[in-house]
This record gives structure tokens, sequence and C-alpha cells, in this order.
């Protein structure tokens, strides 16, 4: 039987360039109206039970051509768990993917796909909870909704947003255990920062761009993480509307949750080089990311991004921005697309309920500096 490829669906990418019986070449497609790709995700038919050799050969002008080495594609028989291929190299630009399927329909993907089907699942899901309530902060530019839950009571505002970058699927994976955790009517810890703080979640910034497959940008070619110094309603109104929505609540706290390609670890970015920080946010950020590092062994704080030098930061980035903005604590979250090295993983590596469990973390984290939070922010409303 002659091998399938195809990826005409929700968050689908590949293009087949040359087929030779089971050697497959492949080339990853490029984001609508944008020079950025590293996303793929495509079923594999009917080659049950042969050895095939599948080749991504334009991974060097990738987004991020350091993510290939030691990085493994997923593989999936069912759709539901998303395993590791042993057999996958880098060498020269290829990747190289060697794999027998057990079955005649097998997926893969660059990591375990959250698609705009799961995503409404889960919003439909969450939204039905007692004492959530849904609000659709605005449209994209492909016309779909930016869902938005809103959780809890208290006087802190929280904002958990994430896949500003589509390809990034781990963060919804992050999210959906976020939401679970916060809207368990029984863990303590959701009981208290229910009672203590307002969450508001958006577990998808950029439905435009997931559904059609990219890496990094929405249905414009627009990196939504360069526009929050001045997001537009053409180029940009998935910001624009969740920013507008920030000015009239307010943040205290925001959590920006992504994944990244090249390093083997979860890290934190914070706010560093912003013109107005101040001692109060650096220490609260500290605070929080060394309370994570204590709760949580798949975090750490050695490996990360640089350190913008005071007055550099890119105002651009929503991080940066909400943290001048409001003079928060705000953060953004990287996951790794291979694998925590610290505690690696070999037939999983780094995985949607690693991920999910990292959310727990994360929440356990906020519920343990709240003292904090909630001290300074009296004595600021007090001195102003
Ligand atoms: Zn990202």
């Amino acid at each position: 039987m002659t091998i399938t490829i195809s990826s005409a669906f929700d968050a689908g990418n590949i293009r087949v360039v040359k087929q030779d019986g089971d050697l497959v070449d492949l080339e990853i497609v490029k984001d609508h109206m944008s020079d950025f790709y590293q996303w793929f995700h495509f079923r594999l038919a009917g080659a049950a039970g042969r050895e095939v050799t599948l080749r991504i050969v334009n991974c060097a002008g990738s987004a991020y051509p350091h993510g290939w080495p030691d990085y493994r594609a997923c593989l999936s028989v069912d759709r539901e768990e998303w395993v590791r291929v042993p057999d996958t190299s880098y060498a020269d630009g290829i990747l190289t993917v060697k794999l027998t399927p057990p079955t005649d329909c097998v997926w893969l993907a660059y990591f375990a796909p959250y698609s705009m089907e799961r995503h409404h699942d889960l919003v439909t899901a969450i939204a039905a909870l007692e004492g959530v309530r849904y609000s659709s902060l605005g449209k994209s530019l492909d016309g779909q909704d930016i869902d938005c839950l809103t959780i809890g009571e208290g006087d802190l505002n929280a904002w958990l947003y994430a896949r500003q970058h589509p390809g990034e699927t781990m963060a919804e994976w992050w999210m959906e255990g976020a939401l679970e955790k916060l809207c368990d009517p029984e863990d303590p810890v959701a009981r208290v920062l229910r009672r203590e703080c307002t969450f508001r979640v958006i577990p998808n910034m950029n439905p435009d761009g997931s559904r059609r497959g990219h890496l990094r940008t929405n249905a414009a070619g627009v990196n939504l993480n360069r526009e929050w110094h001045a997001p537009s309603a053409e180029k940009s109104p998935e910001v624009l509307c969740v920013r507008n929505a920030m000015d009239k609540a307010g943040v205290d706290f925001a959590m920006d949750v992504h994944g990244d390609e090249a390093i083997p670890a979860n890290f934190l970015a914070g706010f560093e080089g912003i013109p107005s920080i101040s001692e109060r946010q650096t220490r609260l950020f500290k605070l929080f990311s060394d309370t994570l590092e204590r709760l949580s062994p798949d975090f750490q704080t050695a490996q990360g991004y640089e350190v913008p030098a005071p007055g550099q930061a890119n105002m651009s980035m929503s991080t940066t921005q909400l943290a001048e903005r409001f003079g928060c604590v705000s953060m953004t979250l990287e996951m790794p697309f291979k694998d925590n090295n610290n505690l690696p993983d070999p037939i999983y590596g780094w995985s949607p309920q690693r991920s999910k469990y990292l959310a727990s973390a994360c929440l356990d984290a906020l519920h343990a500096i709240l003292p904090e939070l909630k001290a300074e922010r009296k004595s600021a409303s007090r001195a102003a």
C-alpha cells in the first residue's frame, strides 16, 4: 500500500515534497503572511507494520533551529496518548523520524496538539460550573471569540493567558490543569484563591493561528506578543480586546504561558529593564519564582533567558507592558518542547500531563505568596 500523508484538519501543518516508497521528504509550511515555521502535525496512513522514514528537510530555516538537536517527535495511535519517537535524529538541517506504525492511521506532531475542538470542549465544560462566568472579550480576524472565564470573588485581579504563540500547545494543556484546579470545589488552595482573587483566564489568545496550524502568528502573520504597546483592530484585535479588558478590571498578578523550542527546562521570564520597575515588583517576582522552585521538581531558576539591562526591556511584550502599565507582578512561563532534563521522561518527554501538574504547582505558589501580594497591595493603595 502507498503511504498517504495529510494535514487538512484543525491545526494540521505539513507538505509532502518527495515520496519514494516508504521514504518521504516533508516540509513544514510557513505561517500565513509570515516567515515563521516550526509547528508540524499530520496523519500518516497506510504503513502498518513497515518501517517508514520521514525526513523534514527544511528545519535549518525554521524559527528556532536550536530546537531540533535532542528533540524527539510526538506520535499517537489514538489521538489521546502522545509518546515520543525514540528514533528521531537531526543533522544538516534535516529532522529524520524512523518508525514502524503499529496501525494504519497514526498521527505525528511537534507536541501533543490542543485543537480548537478541544478548546471548545474545555470552555463549555468550565463555563457550566457553578461560580464561573463566561465572557467573549472580542473577535479574532477569522471571527473566532477570545474566550475568557472569570472565577473567584476576591479583590486581587489575577490574569492567566496562553497561546499567544499558537504552536506552543503545552500552554493550553497548562490552562486545562489550571482551570481544573481553580474550579475544584474541595481543593483547599483553590478555595482560598477564589476567596482572595478574581481570576480572568484566557485559555487561547490566538485561535486563528491555532486552527491554521501556525507556530507563532495570527491570521495576518502578526506575532501577538510584539503588539502590547500598540495593538490595533486591523492587525492584532486579539491583544486589543484583552488589553482593554485589563485596563478596565486592573491587574495585580499576570501569567503569560508559553513553550520554548530550545531550552530543556521550565523557567520564568520577568520584567527586568522596564522604565518604572520597583523594588516591590522585583521582590514579589523573585518570591513567586523561588516558591515555585521549592514546590515543583519540574521548575528551576538556573536556566532561562538573558535578563535585559536597566531600561532595555522590550515594551511590546505582554509581561513587560503589564508590569509597566499596572505596576503589577507579571511573568512569562516557558515550558519545553523537548523535556525537563533535570527530571526526564523517556516515554513522554515533556507532556500534557506534566504541563497540567506544573499549572497546579503555579497556583500553589500563588497561594503561598498571597499574604505578601495582599500586604503590598494595601500599602500601595494607601500611598496612592
Ligand atoms: Zn511563545
